[in-house]
């Protein structure tokens, strides 16, 4: 995993920078555990960036920041749907989606953004990209005195 201390991060628009104490870019779910560990461990918040087109400065972090930008692998294909890490960004989805005759309903302007910081922001389609998303995995801080980084998989009822 790579891993940066004191690391100068900026936007795409150049309108909003930080220095983030840590920086970390994972790989697998075990060193985005190992990250979450860390952060619990020193009392540090995580900030995840993806493609950093956001105009606002919601990625910003003078604590812990990540990037996704290795974590973006396809991890499977179903029927009607596609299974990917959240750092995939939207031209590599789109591909996909096409190779396997699959598409979007709409489309944004442009396609440098990755699948996670799309879903958080609500942005690019309509209806919005959050509606066509039958389950996401999350890696958070557990509530329990233990504190341990831990991954769980959530899937709207019913899929
Ligand atoms: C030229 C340009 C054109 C644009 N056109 C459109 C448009 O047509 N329609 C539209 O709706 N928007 C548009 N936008 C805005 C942009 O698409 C959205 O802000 C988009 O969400 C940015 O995605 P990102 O991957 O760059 O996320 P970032 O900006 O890096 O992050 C966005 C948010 O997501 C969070 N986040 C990112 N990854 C994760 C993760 N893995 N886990 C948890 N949180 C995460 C970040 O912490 C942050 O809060 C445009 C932006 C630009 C620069």
């Amino acid at each position: 995993m790579i891993e940066k201390k004191n690391f100068n991060w900026s936007n795409w628009a150049g309108n909003h920078s930080c220095l983030a104490e840590n920086y970390f870019e994972p790989e697998t779910e075990a060193q985005i555990i190992e990250v979450v560990r860390f952060a619990v461990k020193h009392h540090k918040k995580i900030r995840v960036v993806g493609s950093g087109h956001s105009f606002s400065p919601i990625a910003v972090s003078n604590e812990i920041l990540v990037s996704l930008k290795n974590y973006r692998k396809l991890i499977a294909v179903g029927n009607n749907s596609i299974r990917c890490q959240g750092g995939m960004y939207l031209h590599e989805l789109y591909s996909i989606l096409k190779e396997n005759k699959l598409s979007l309903p709409d489309f944004g302007v442009i396609n440098k953004q990755t699948v996670a910081g799309a879903l958080a922001t609500g942005a690019l389609t309509t209806p919005a990209v959050t509606a066509l998303v039958s389950g996401v995995g999350l890696v958070g801080e557990r509530p329990t005195t233990s504190c341990e980084g831990d991954e769980k998989q959530y899937a709207r009822p019913g899929e």
